[in-house]
Order: C-alpha cells, then structure tokens, then sequence
C-alpha cells in the first residue's frame, strides 16, 4: 500500500523500509540518497513522500514506552501511536494534557506537524516533548533537549531534520473525563461568549456544517475533578439526545463516549475511539487554518459570509483552542491559538476552489494552514506567517546540508530560504 490514509496522495517513493533497530535506522538514512521517515499516513498533502527513495516506517521498531516516574516523563518508540501509548502511560498513573481528535496517529508524525487537540491551556501535541532521539542526514544519533539551542526549532520539524527514533514527553498525573454533546447555539451566542465558553471545561470543540449560522454541535469535555462552568443563561444549547457524530448522520459507534459517563482521559478527549476506523473513514479530505482565538469571532463571521459556497463540499467544520507555544514551525507558535478545521468532501476538484475561498476570507487574520492538511496558500505567503523560518533552514542547512530529507513539499516552502 503507497498510499496516505485517505487515498488523495500516492507516495512515489521507491520504497518503504521498515527497520527493526536505531543501528538499522542509522543506516538506512546514512546510506540513503532520499530519505523521510514515514507515520502513519494520516496527513493529506505530499508532507510525508520522498521521491524515488525512502520511506522509513518505524513500525516494526520495538515498542519502548519506558515511564520515569521520578521526573513525571516517558521515552517512547516515535513510531508507536498514541493508541498505543496512552493506555501505558495511564496504567503508571499519568496522563497527556490533549489528544488529537484520533489516537491512531504516530507520535512522531503528529509531533513532526504540531498537531493538536482542544483546550484553552493545553498545547499542541509536541508541546509535551522534552527531548528528541533524531537520525540526522549522516545516519548519526543525536540528542535534543529542551533548553538546548535547536530545540525549539527542531520539534515541529516537518521530517525536515532527520528521522525521529524516540521522544521524551512531559507527563501530568492521570485524570478522569466527562464528555456531553450540545446542539444548536446560534453563532450570535459566540460575539460575547467566545472566549468563556471555550473555557468553560478543560477542552471544548465546536461544530458547524454552515447551513445555517450557528453551531450544530458543541462538545464539552470536563475534568471529573474540575466541573464545566456552563449554568450560565446564554449557553441556550440542549444536551443531545444520544451519541453524535461529528458529521450529521453518520454511525456513532466510532466516537468516544458522550453522555457525561466518567473515564480514562484517553478515551474521552478523541473524538474518535481506536479500535474504530476514525472520522467517516477516509472518504474525505481535511484543511485547518490556525489564527490567534481574539481573532476566532471575525474569522467565523468571514466564513458564515461565504457559507453558501463552503457548505457544498463541506462534511463539518470545527473550532477548537490551543495554547500558545513557541516551536518555530508550530501554527500556534507565539499566540493563544483557535483553529477553524474543515472536513471536505473527497472531491479534491471541488474542494479547492473553496479552500482557496476560506484562506481569502482568514487571510486578515493571519491564518497559518496545518502543515499535513490540505492548503493552497502560497509559499511565500505560508512564509510570511513565521518570522522563525530563515532560522529553521538555518537548521535544515546544518542536519542535511545535502537535502537527503527534501521532497516538493519542503522544496516548495522550504526551497527558496534553504
Ligand atoms: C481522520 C483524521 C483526523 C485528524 N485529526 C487531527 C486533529 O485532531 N488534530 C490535528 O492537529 N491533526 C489531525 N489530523 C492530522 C494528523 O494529525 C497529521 O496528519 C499527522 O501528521 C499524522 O501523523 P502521521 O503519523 O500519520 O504522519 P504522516 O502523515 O505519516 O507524516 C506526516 C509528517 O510527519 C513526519 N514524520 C512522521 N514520523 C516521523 C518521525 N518519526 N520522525 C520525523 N518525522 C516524522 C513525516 O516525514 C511527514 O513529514 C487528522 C488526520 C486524520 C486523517
């Protein structure tokens, strides 16, 4: 199989290998001539592809989740996915502040793309690395940690860097979760909420499908030890029925359980449980444009302006919140962050057209695409969006002065600054 997830890209990679060991890894990418290591496919553009040379899946590498319960961390196999990790971390007492909205995604990939969850305090997913195990271009195995220079640039790295073997992630104790699903709140309710009701629990997702102008869903995630705060006379939406799907009439039975049933935080933040095929299960395409959450209410405005010509090729859209972080390449990098998400129909001819639409409309509002969903703002306009970027290729330029980890992808936003 040579394809992504949902089947829009087919990787023209020559191969795909699948190491056993780091010593195997080191090989691999020292002998190689074009190298990228591969997740588990779940991003929607040619991110992932390495032309004509090597794809390194770190599937079959040992799945080393080793928990220091000391210092509150864990080092983990980059190739595990989360469904793999969390259940481990969970059973020594600790926990990751967000999950993804699925847990079938590898750590490395949704590290290597600052992917995220929802919440007004918690980061995007690399926010919890405190240390990278990276195979640089030459096939040595190198260290970095927070506090080191490269750090901040090197975690979000887009597999510019290397192949990531392992990471140290920051733990918190082990929590338990409520989650309720919501229905209908007019998008007027956001002009004066916004902020309180994406604070109102400890991760909060909201969602449209832009037929009319409000939110058909909201989803409230609370702490069972800290309570949502949503008695409040404005929150005029009613509890749903019975589970939801994100997307109206799709089969429930792969999302987390709703209902306000207590559980283990990994099985209530995602949206999706793991032993379910995610989302509508690759019939689709995704976009997501991130933009500082002051900004969130005029974005929603923008779109609800356009939301006859979105609503076509759109299965829902979702509005979530992330904590800023300050990782060179991350979408939230330096801002209290809302992204706004697209799922689109599979139709890519259809879709594009609109997607360029929605970049017009969050254009004013700096909006920096998810780097493994589907875009098609410019490279120089995606540059203008991080002031970071010539020092990122300053990094690419030292780990593989000869591009062994370049594809279209880097070349295209990557290439003029390299
Ligand atoms: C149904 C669905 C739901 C999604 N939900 C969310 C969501 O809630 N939030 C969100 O932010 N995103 C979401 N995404 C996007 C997803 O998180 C990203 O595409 C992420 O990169 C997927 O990880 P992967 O392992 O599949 O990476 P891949 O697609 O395999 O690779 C992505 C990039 O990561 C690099 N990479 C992978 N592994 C390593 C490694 N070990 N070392 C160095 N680089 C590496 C690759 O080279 C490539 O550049 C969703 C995607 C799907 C399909």
């Amino acid at each position: 199989m040579n394809r992504n997830w949902a089947g829009n890209i087919t990787y023209a990679a020559a191969e795909i290998a699948r190491p056993s060991t780091v010593e195997e890894v080191r090989g691999l990418v020292g002998y190689g001539r074009h190298v990228r290591a591969l997740g588990t496919r779940h991003s929607f553009n040619d991110l992932a592809d390495s032309p004509g040379g090597t794809l390194v899946s770190l599937a079959e590498m040992p799945p080393v989740v080793e928990v220091d319960t000391a210092s509150a961390t864990a080092r983990v196999a980059a190739g595990l996915t989360y469904a793999d990790v969390a259940p481990v971390l969970d059973a020594h007492g600790f926990a990751l502040p967000a999950m993804a909205s699925l847990p079938h995604i590898s750590v490395g990939g949704a590290v290597a793309t600052a992917s995220h969850g929802s919440g007004v305090r918690n980061g995007a997913l690399s926010s919890s690395v405190a240390e990278l195990e990276l195979v640089t271009a030459g096939g040595d195995l190198v260290r970095i940690r927070k506090g080191d220079d490269d750090f901040a640039g090197a975690v979000v790295g887009l597999g510019a860097l290397g192949v990531v073997t392992h990471v140290v992630l920051d733990l918190v104790p082990s929590f338990d979760v409520r989650q309720r699903v919501h229905e209908v709140l007019p998008l007027d309710v956001l002009d004066d909420h916004f902020a309180e009701l994406m604070s109102c629990a400890y991760s909060v997702c909201l969602f449209t499908d832009w037929r009319a102008p409000l939110l058909t869903q909201v989803w409230v995630q609370e702490r069972v030890d800290e309570p949502a705060a949503l008695d409040v006379p404005w929150f005029t939406a009613a509890p749903a029925s019975g589970p939801r799907h994100p997307v109206d009439g799709m089969p429930t039975g792969s999302c987390t359980t709703q209902g306000g049933v207590p559980g283990r935080w990994f099985e209530r933040l995602p949206h999706f449980r793991a032993d379910q095929p995610p989302s509508s299960s690759g019939d689709e395409l995704q976009s997501e444009y991130m933009i500082a959450a002051v900004d969130a209410v005029a974005a929603l405005h923008a779109l609800d302006g356009v939301r006859d010509l979105i609503r076509p090729v759109l299965q829902v859209c979702e509005v979530r919140t992330a904590a800023a972080d300050g990782f060179w390449l991350s979408p939230c990098g330096g801002r209290a962050t809302a992204s706004i998400h697209f799922t689109w129909t599979a139709d890519l001819a259809a879709v594009l057209p609109v997607v360029a639409l929605v970049e017009d409309r969050l254009a004013p509002f700096a909006a920096r695409p998810h780097w493994a969903k589907t875009f098609t703002a410019t490279p120089d306009a995606v540059a203008a969006l991080y002031d970071r970027l010539p020092d990122f290729c300053d990094l690419v330029r030292r780990y593989d002065p000869v591009g062994k980890f370049g594809n279209a992808f880097t070349d295209r936003h990557l290439g003029a600054h390299v």
